[in-house]
């Protein structure tokens, strides 16, 4: 009888000793979620796990295990997992001589199946939410600590259970990682609501240049932006979530400033619309509600460019 890929997973994880689990640069709580999830599950069943983020893991510090996060493998490891990533370049240069990773898990769409097993479901709001439904036919436990791990993923690629995505599955979903100990309200004003003052002064100068032409919503932050606030990350801070709250908005974008000649672009919308193929056409990818790029040029050049495909995309729907 062929054997199911979870039953694969399940045999290969336990002939493993050693593991690395690893997601993308600039992570998002799924990220770091489905990381410390997956990497605390296998720790609880006595396996020795490096868990890597190449940005590192400070942005989790309201998560159980996040001190364990480590910005680079230092040994090899018998299995190799990376979550939440549609390909290699997410990856960053953590897994560079690494070969080909054992176990891929992932929701995204555009994901190149480059594992030899690939767990890849695009229906799925989030890769914590995959591997909540997979981790106890790996033979692997959730405990509480995992289980606000998990939730955290969930709530994060959902904004808060308010993208399109979200149905009374999900909601069953998400209360059973409660009942298991996940604590929903502390994840959602850590994930959500709190911000630091510095990154809220930093959200001021977006907003300062706000702009709102015929559905499209959009700003930039800029490199003089972060050195003058001294807001210390690379990112928008979600400020795009701000940008997709406002009611004109049938798409909302934000350019990102980046050294070396490059803006990172960010694009969120309603269920009308799918910025996944937009994102993708320019070098990212992404969900249909939620995508980003990084694109190579200046931010004058950036805008125009990604402006004008996005103003196609809104008008070449009859909406
Ligand atoms: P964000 O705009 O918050 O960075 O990302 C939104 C979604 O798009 C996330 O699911 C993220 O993984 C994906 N995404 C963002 N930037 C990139 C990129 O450069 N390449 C790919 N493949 N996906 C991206
Ligand atoms: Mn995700």
């Amino acid at each position: 009888m062929t054997k199911t890929i979870d039953q694969r997973v399940a045999e290969q994880i336990k002939n493993s000793q050693t593991f690395l689990v690893v997601s993308h640069i600039r992570p998002d709580a799924d990220a770091g979620g489905s990381v410390l999830g997956l990497g605390l599950a296998l720790k609880s069943a006595g396996k020795t796990v490096q868990l890597v983020l190449a940005d590192g893991g400070e942005k989790f510090h309201y998560l159980p295990g996040w001190q364990q996060i480590v910005s680079a493998p230092t040994r090899p490891a018998d299995m190799i997992i990376i979550v939440d990533c549609s390909g290699t370049d997410r990856v960053g240069d953590v897994l560079d001589n690494y070969g080909k990773p054992h176990l891929v898990v992932d929701h995204h769409k555009t994901n190149l199946a480059f594992g030899e097993i690939n767990v890849v479901e695009p229906e799925q709001v989030a890769t914590a939410a995959i591997l909540f439904d997979h981790i106890p036919s790996w033979g692997l436990t959730i405990n509480a600590d995992i289980a606000t791990c998990l939730l955290a993923g969930i709530v994060g690629d959902t904004i808060g259970f308010r993208t399109p995505n979200v149905d009374a599955e999900l909601m069953r979903k998400a209360a059973a990682l409660m009942d298991l100990g996940g604590d929903l309200p502390r994840i959602y004003n850590e994930e959500l609501v709190l911000r630091s003052f510095i990154a809220t002064r930093y959200w001021g100068a977006g907003l300062t240049r706000l702009e709102s032409n015929q559905g499209l919503v959009w700003t930039s932050l800029t490199l003089a932006d972060r050195e003058e606030i001294g807001y210390p990350s690379d990112d928008d801070a979600d400020l795009v979530n701000v940008l997709s709250a406002v009611r004109e908005a049938k798409i909302a974008l934000i350019f990102v400033e980046q050294p070396n000649n490059s803006v990172k672009v960010s694009w969120r919308t309603g269920p009308e619309f799918d910025v996944s193929g937009i994102a993708y056409q320019f070098g990212g990818g992404g969900h249909a509600a939620a995508a980003g790029a990084d694109i190579e040029g200046t931010l004058a050049d950036v805008k125009r460019r990604v402006l004008q495909e996005t103003r196609k995309l809104l008008e070449s729907s009859s909406h």
